[in-house]
């Protein structure tokens, strides 16, 4: 039986559905940054309008989800179609919250833990349609999880410090290790980038990435990053060879690594424990046979 951790027992059915609603209303606005962010649009200003008859959407044609359906999926004026991703990002976002917020609560971790995964959540669902379609990740997505990393750290020391006991303020001790990790993270990934470029004469990992490998470091540490870096650049590769065999592009020709990076974050976000007992398991094995045979 899995403790449910500080919220109290009544509470919990009522939450579980708060956090799924929260999660479609920021999906919602996850889908203005995906329009706006790489067009270089500010998010504020000009309202929310229809781009073809600049028809003012109002509050009522804004209702995550819902709205996207009682339009059918069309301007209410002109009829032209929105696009489904609206309903998508916003059906994505509110259920990823939802199974963060499950997978906190049943490991038994403070509430505040799920509020770096719900900006996780954020990033990789603005990574994976902006960079798939654009092929940048916008600066303004990895600076502010940048920044919001270091801020969480600093109000809530207990993310990076579940047990142990420190002399020092504890704020400084977990603002160190989100900025220490994320240093570390961009200064790798910069060599790569830098090495990749000279080796291959080819950008293969452009600075987005690098931006966004920084910022998950910054929200939730480096075994993170090591994860998203290990399984972005297989999956890429491999979708490199498809592209190659398949549709007779040529090597090396560009696709956007961001959605590879996102979902190996994703799935950090959730199985990160089994994976990472999965891969000391395996050493230990590995260890142990090699000690076997000498
Ligand atoms: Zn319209």
């Amino acid at each position: 039986m899995h403790e449910i951790s500080q919220i109290p027992e009544a509470m919990v059915p009522m939450m579980n559905i708060f956090v799924f609603i929260l999660g479609t209303c920021i999906g919602s606005f996850l889908n203005v940054c995906i329009w706006r962010l790489p067009r270089g649009e500010s998010l504020v200003s000009p309202p929310s309008h229809c781009p073809k008859c600049n028809y003012l959407i109002q509050w009522y044609d804004n209702i995550p989800l819902l709205s996207w359906l009682a339009l059918g999926g069309k301007c209410r004026k002109c009829k032209t179609g929105i696009s489904p991703r609206y309903f998508l990002v916003e059906l994505m976002t509110g259920y990823l919250f939802f199974l963060v917020w499950m997978k906190v609560m049943m490991t038994g971790q403070p509430a505040s833990a799920a509020v770096p995964y719900f900006c996780i959540v954020a990033l990789c669902i603005v990574t994976i349609f902006v960079d798939t379609e654009h092929r940048i990740i916008p600066n303004e997505a990895t600076y502010s999880a940048m920044v919001a990393g270091l801020l969480f750290s600093v109000f809530w020391p207990e993310l990076w410090l579940p047990h142990r006991k420190w002399i020092v303020p504890e704020w400084i001790i977990s603002f160190m290790f989100s900025f220490g990790s994320m240093a570390v993270c961009i200064l790798f990934m910069a060599a790569v980038s830098i090495f990749g470029k000279i080796l291959f004469k080819k950008e293969a990992m452009g600075w987005g990435d690098v931006k966004y490998i920084g910022a998950v470091a910054a929200l939730i540490g480096v075994p993170a990053c090591f994860f998203t870096l290990l399984f972005g650049s297989l999956t890429g590769s491999l979708y490199g060879i498809f592209l190659m065999v398949f549709r007779k592009k040529k090597l090396r020709s560009a696709f956007p690594l961001g959605p590879f990076l996102a979902a190996g974050t994703l799935l950090w976000v959730f199985f990160g424990e089994i994976i990472g007992e999965s891969y000391l398991e395996l050493s230990r094995q590995i260890t142990l046979k090699l000690g076997g045979g000498w």
